[in-house]
């Protein structure tokens, strides 16, 4: 990046791409107009309109040090302390997996749920919390409900407790920190909602450095074939629904069956379903409690 031609909007884009393209980022047009808007507090639209307007040294010195984790394969949400989800703004520190587009599909499968079911007050609990994102916006998008979270990561409680705070949820929600179901065992719940870890051991290795090398190991695994947080919770979490109740887990490819084969297997259980994602994976498996 050292020479004496002017550095404009348009000239650091193209450099940047070429370089992120180099360096095997993934989407490197995308992530060098999404990183420079963000430090710029603009639109991306707002690059196109202006390539030719020069940075400021200092702006220059901010975006080279984004670029430099960038290609460490930081990924952009970690870089930005930000991530849309649900159309909500959540934060995101390397405590918390980064939330994906696939979990709206649970978070829209519950809220719908949530809205079929009599208009009194119901609570919530969602299992291995992360940023929030799945709790908060469930929240967010139902009235009269409130919820409990938990996840084993006091990190990840922390960036929680400040999305709910940013949001203006904090009075509908408690945190928890522990092991799954442990520190709510008392409590009963209108649903139960998990998007646990789920990767199986040996598919580790296959990920994205992006995910494998920066995402929170506790926050992927899920045992040798995957499925050891869905045993625990299917065996655990009917119990604790309320009559007419429901569990919602997100799954892994190629889980749903063998998950909804482990709720079903619960003497309470009545029936499953499986609910595709948008690239027509089943990505949600529901289980009811009778009533
Ligand atoms: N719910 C968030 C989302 O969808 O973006 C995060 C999901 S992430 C796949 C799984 C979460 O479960 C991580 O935040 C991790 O810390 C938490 N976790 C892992 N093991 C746990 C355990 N034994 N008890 C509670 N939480 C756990
Ligand atoms: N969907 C995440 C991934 O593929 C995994 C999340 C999880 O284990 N629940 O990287």
């Amino acid at each position: 990046m050292a020479n004496n031609e002017i550095w404009t909007i348009g000239r650091i884009l193209k450099w940047t791409e070429q370089y992120f393209e180099q360096k095997g980022v993934e989407s490197p047009r995308l992530d060098a107009e999404v990183l420079l808007s963000h430090l710029l507090k603009k639109q991306r639209i707002y690059l196109y309109v202006h390539f030719d307007e020069p940075l400021q040294a200092e702006e220059l010195a901010a975006y080279r040090e984004m670029i430099k984790k960038r290609v460490a394969h930081v990924p952009v949400a970690y870089i930005l302390g930000e991530k849309e989800f649900m159309g909500l703004t959540f934060q995101v520190t390397s405590d918390t997996l980064v939330p994906r587009p696939d979990t709206e599909i649970l978070v829209q499968t519950a809220v719908d749920a949530l809205k079929g079911m009599p208009p009194e007050a119901h609570r919530f609990a969602d299992i291995g919390t992360g940023s929030g994102a799945i709790c908060l916006s469930v929240l967010h998008f139902t009235e009269n409900t409130e919820a409990d979270t938990v996840d084993i990561s006091p990190g990840a409680r922390a960036v929680a407790e400040q999305n709910a705070a940013a949001l203006g949820l904090t009075e509908r929600i408690t945190f928890h920190t522990g092991d799954l179901l442990e520190p709510i065992k008392d409590k009963t719940y209108t649903a139960i909602l998990s998007n646990p870890p789920y990767i199986p051991q040996a598919d580790i290795e296959t990920l994205a450095p992006e995910v494998r090398c920066k995402e929170p190991m506790t926050a992927l695994c899920g045992g040798a074939d995957g499925l050891d947080f869905y045993r625990r919770l299917c065996a655990e979490a009917p119990d604790m629904l309320l009559a007419g109740g429901f569990m919602a887990f997100e799954v892994g490819i190629h889980q749903a069956e063998a998950v909804a084969n482990l709720a079903q297997e619960h003497p309470l259980i009545e029936r499953t379903e499986i609910i595709k994602d948008y690239a027509g994976i089943d990505r949600v498996v529901v289980a009811w409690r009778k009533k």
